[in-house]
């Protein structure tokens, strides 16, 4: 019986069978041609790397165990003791918190350069032994956009690679290859998979040397996913593109909606005109602004609460990217660690929401937000 599945199985197996000899000198001899270890190597986590090497535009890529093993590979990548990194001052927390935690005691600095200073001259930043830059295209939970052209140029004017983590934007929107970043990142457990039910990364080389390296280190570190996950990522990505559609008209939306909101300060979404960086996300994205987005209340913590309780269809959440919306409180989760100061630096204020807006119908959406305002603006007035 000859059997072809159309959808590749779960190869649920962490060890594969050799017929002789000969095929295990193919295993050596034609490396891809043959699999020997999961650890080393799977279908499943195979298919997932070239799925998203494809749509980056990249020469080859390793499926990670989730996104932090991502970021600690690609900074493995380019980095041993001794050597200095720089990193955007927007980060994801988990990034600082491995660079300030982890990566210094094996002798890897790092500095902190502010947005403003990102795409200009990093020559004040750059020490001897400084070897890369790490941003994300877009930030969090601002949505601040960085102009990944002229920052690969600044990198590349000083010698360091640029590692773009692209978890926000995805490829649908932004491909930083085709502005000459030098790895892509993405934490596949948001809109790569989508679902909220997967945790895994993926990172892409542009140059075939640093693909070897990455696999080399996923091997040795132990870095890589397992097939399960990998399956259901790789279903998951089949509708990225129009999920991506969908969750950015509704948050299109949802933005122009909270602007007219009387208790809503500030809207924060690359897609409004006003928003600083409007033109660079038109132009150094497909015309699609992401579906994240964020918003300051006053800055009282029972309004927070209020609007928290209030809202059916954002549950708080602290993770993002799925199809059903959620809600985040950035001050309480993802950058909670940072210092008063920085938090303040960074805009990050008791009052701040972060909304990631899913494909639901936004008419049931932008109802539930309308009894939440409601009810805050109740709150408000019996205080
Ligand atoms: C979630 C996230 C990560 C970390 O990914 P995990 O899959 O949670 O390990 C890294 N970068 C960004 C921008 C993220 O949102």
């Amino acid at each position: 019986m000859h059997i072809t599945p159309k959808i590749t199985p779960i190869y649920q197996t962490s060890v594969f069978k050799f017929e002789d000899l000969n095929e295990l000198e193919l295993y050596y001899g034609e490396p891809g041609s043959r699999y020997m270890y999961s650890r080393n190597g799977n279908p499943n986590s195979d298919e997932l790397a070239d799925a998203v090497n494809l749509l980056e535009n990249g020469v080859g890529a390793i499926a990670t165990g989730s996104g932090m093993a991502a970021i600690f590979a690609a900074i493995m990548a380019y980095c041993t003791a001794g050597d200095h990194v720089l990193c955007a001052a927007d980060i994801y927390g988990g990034s600082s918190a491995l660079l300030n935690l982890e990566l210094s005691r094996l002798g890897i600095t790092v500095t902190y350069v502010p947005f403003e200073d990102l795409s200009t001259d990093l020559t004040p930043y750059v020490q001897s032994r400084t070897r890369l830059l790490l941003c994300e295209t877009i930030s969090n939970p601002l949505l601040r956009v960085i102009d990944l052209r002229a920052t690969a140029e600044a990198c590349h004017a000083c010698g360091l690679k640029l590692v773009v983590d692209n978890t926000f934007a995805t490829p649908i929107i932004t491909r930083p290859f085709d502005h000459e970043a030098d790895l892509v990142i993405h934490s596949v457990t948001k809109y790569i998979s989508g679902h909220s039910d997967v945790t895994a990364g993926v990172v892409v080389a542009r140059v075939a040397e640093d693909a070897e390296r990455l696999k080399q280190i996923s091997m040795l570190f132990g870095l890589t996913l397992s097939p399960m996950e990998s399956w259901l990522a790789v279903r998951g990505l089949k509708t990225l593109r129009l999920r991506i559609e969908a969750h950015c008209r509704n948050a299109e939306a949802i933005a122009l909606f909270l602007e007219q909101q009387p208790t809503v300060r500030t809207v924060h979404y690359p897609g409004l005109h006003q928003h600083p960086q409007h033109l660079l996300a038109a132009t150094q994205g497909s015309q699609l602004f992401g579906g994240m987005l964020s918003f300051q209340l006053e800055d009282e913590a029972e309004v927070v609460n209020q609007f928290m309780r209030a809202t059916k269809r954002f549950p708080f959440a602290p993770s993002l990217a799925g199809v059903d919306s959620s809600l985040s409180y950035p001050l309480g989760t993802s950058h909670r660690s940072l210092t008063p100061q920085q938090q303040v630096d960074l805009g990050i204020t008791v009052g701040l929401i972060r909304l990631s807006v899913g494909i639901e119908p936004v008419e049931e959406l932008l109802t539930d937000l309308e009894q939440a305002f409601a009810s805050v603006t109740h709150t408000m007035q019996t205080n």
